[in-house]
């Protein structure tokens, strides 16, 4: 089964969340940190982690003396990575988005692939726990392919896990919607704002279409208004977790402290979370449908 934590926008507790999920989730359980550009989840489990492997993607690399100019590869890029500009053919490795278009439709063969340093994927262990993260370099701008080669790993990383928890990049965009895509649950952290309730209507209309059981923690419960739980009820989502908003949990999260071990009130509530989904995955699975309202 596998359970991505997501958000419609940073700073909800995603990460917090997922920690604490992995504090008191059954085992055998791999959790793996998908949000390449700014990877934190490590700092919250500890892992002893095992050697970087640099990641790539393909791009072309041209062999001037076969192009004859033609233009039909710059005409095709739709990222203008390649421009013929007088009798030379340029080639902006970091606009290339790695389709793969250009070094297929060739005509010459002068285009042969090569690649480029996306970032790095380091695996780990957190006691009994797999652990699998990415990193994008710095300066890189194409996370997706990264966070693919992250979830290419998981099979071989995560073997003899039963449940896999990814920590989803924030937001709605390309690295959130790659990182959701294979869920079997979508757990859509968020707190009870007005910018919150804007973010979870963005990340309800975006991941509801992928199928998976949806379900939400408001965090920071007792702050803000009740528009989360409006709009939760109004949408038939089940709310499966409130974390109250407190200067206890502030702290514990400002010293690297998973929630569910520094607050052993809080943990019942993760417990609980984790049953909810474990429920709605196996309903999904059984092809029963929906998640129902808690
Ligand atoms: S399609 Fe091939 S031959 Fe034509 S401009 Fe591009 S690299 Fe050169
Ligand atoms: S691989 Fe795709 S994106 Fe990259 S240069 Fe070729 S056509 Fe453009």
């Amino acid at each position: 089964m596998i359970c991505a934590v997501a958000s419609g926008k940073g700073g909800t507790g995603k990460t917090t969340v997922t920690a604490s999920l992995a504090a008191v989730w059954e085992r055998p359980l791999c959790v793996a940190d998908l949000d390449v550009e700014e990877p934190n989840l490590h700092l919250f489990l500890n892992p002893e982690l095992g050697a970087e492997a640099p990641a790539f993607m393909e791009i072309p690399v041209l062999d001037p003396t076969r192009c004859t100019l033609c233009g039909l590869c710059a005409e095709f890029c739709q990222f203008k990575a390649l421009s013929v500009m007088g009798k030379t053919l340029l080639v902006f490795p970091e606009m290339c988005h790695g389709c793969g278009g250009c070094l297929r439709l060739c005509p010459e063969g002068a285009l042969s692939p090569g690649g480029r340093e996306l970032g790095c994927i380091i695996p780990g262990r957190a006691g009994d726990t797999g652990f699998l993260m990415g990193r994008l370099r710095v300066g890189e701008a194409m996370s997706p392919p990264l966070l693919r080669a992250v979830k290419a790993r998981l099979p071989r990383d995560c073997a003899g896990a039963r449940d896999i928890l990814l920590d989803a990049p924030p937001g709605v965009s390309c690295p959130a919607v790659n990182a959701v895509m294979d869920a079997d649950v979508v757990l859509l952290v968020t707190e009870p704002t007005p910018f919150g309730l804007h973010d979870l209507r963005l990340a309800v209309e975006a991941f509801r279409p992928m199928g998976a059981a949806l379900g939400v923690v408001i965090n920071r419960a007792g702050v803000g208004d009740a528009g989360v739980a409006d709009f939760c009820r109004d949408e038939n989502l089940p709310v499966w977790a409130e974390i109250p908003f407190s200067r206890a949990a502030a702290e514990a999260y400002a010293r690297g402290q998973v929630l569910a071990d520094a607050l052993p009130e809080l943990r019942g509530r993760f417990t609980a979370l984790m049953e909810h989904v474990l429920t709605a995955a196996a309903k999904r699975a059984a092809g029963t449908g929906e998640a129902r309202h808690a």
